[in-house]
């Protein structure tokens, strides 16, 4: 009766179970196992799991295994360290960057009466869809709603990931903060959602004049700020140049109304007389205020080592 019982229950879990002998032959593989291997128990049974899948033939995965059979131990493959162990195509998620099932694993001891250990299970449990799950989480959280572009708090994240790396390795690195000039005006002449689609259009434009590596993020209302690694002020100010240009020269329609918008910009970079990554915001934030205070539709440059 239990080994009825036992065996519907390990064949409609819904986990992999694979149980090895000392020689890495597959003695048990359960019906979760035959589904997701498209492989049949007779197929594999009484077969190395090396023979089978070969990538498993690491020195890593051979020690955790004979530390079983030897001293009983427990080991957990956690899917943030190996992703996964067998190379099973994901179940009904759909996510370009998952190739592969995602896994969490458990390799452990299978004892006789003796309490000798004979045996090793593996369990396999797919964790593709919370994976799936916290990647989105990670991208809402970074995300400006509004322009899809980053927001606030991921600029600062990576700004202090830069510092630090600069710290380390003494690259160059410049920030760019530009403001919509006059953008009251647009909100008062044509209403909220137009100037919503001009800070779509300016955050999408802007990007498009960026490279791979850039970070480009809304810092605020209608504020912007690019972080330009391995850049010197020459270059970021070059850049801000091609932002404020190809700004200036794109025309937004909303509804039938044609409009034009100008960007000021500030552009510094990191000296060694910074204490923090806070001053080099604060030192393009100042360049950003001259750029207004002397006419708007201007970029400005404003660095510690006083260029
Ligand atoms: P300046 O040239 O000096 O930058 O002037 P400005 O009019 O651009 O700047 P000001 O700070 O006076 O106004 C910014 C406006 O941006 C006010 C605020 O209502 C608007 N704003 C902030 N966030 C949003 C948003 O998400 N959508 C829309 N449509 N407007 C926003
Ligand atoms: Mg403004
Ligand atoms: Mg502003």
């Amino acid at each position: 009766m239990l080994n009825s019982f036992l065996s519907q229950i390990i064949d409609n879990i819904n986990c992999g179970i694979v149980v090895l002998n000392p020689n890495f032959e597959i003695v048990f593989w359960n019906k979760w196992m035959e589904i997701n291997s498209k492989m049949m128990a007779e197929q594999v049974l009484n077969k190395s799991i090396f023979e089978i899948f070969p990538h498993l033939k690491t020195e890593k995965f051979i020690k955790q295994c004979k530390s079983t059979l030897l001293f009983g131990n427990f080991t957990y493959l956690s899917q943030k360290l190996h992703q996964y162990i067998f190379p099973f195509k994901p179940i009904g998620t759909s996510n370009e960057q998952i190739e592969n099932m995602q896994q969490t694993c458990a390799i452990f001891p299978i004892r006789d009466q003796d309490n000798k250990v004979t045996h090793i299970c593996i369990t396999v449990y797919d964790v593709t869809d919370l994976v799936i799950y916290q990647m989105r989480l990670i991208e809402l959280s970074r995300t400006d709603m509004l322009t899809g572009i980053n927001n606030r708090g991921y600029l600062e994240e990576r700004l202090m990931e830069e510092w630090e790396r600069h710290k380390r390795h003494k690259r160059p690195l410049s920030i760019i903060m530009f403001d919509i000039d006059d953008f009251k005006k647009i909100n008062d002449t044509y209403g909220h959602l137009a100037g919503d689609l001009v800070l779509k259009t300016v955050a999408k434009v802007s990007q498009m004049k960026l490279r791979e590596i850039d970070i480009i993020g809304r810092y605020g209302g209608e504020e912007f700020c690019c972080i330009l690694p391995d850049t010197h002020f020459r270059d970021a100010y070059k850049v801000a140049e091609r932002i404020r240009l190809a700004i200036q020269n794109e025309t937004i329609v909303y509804k039938s109304h044609s409009m034009n918008v100008t960007i000021s910009g500030g552009v510094a970079d990191i000296t060694d007389s910074m204490k923090d990554y806070d001053e080099l915001f604060r030192c393009a934030d100042n360049a950003l205020y001259v750029a207004k205070k002397s006419g708007k539709n201007r970029i400005e440059i404003l660095t510690k080592g006083g260029h």
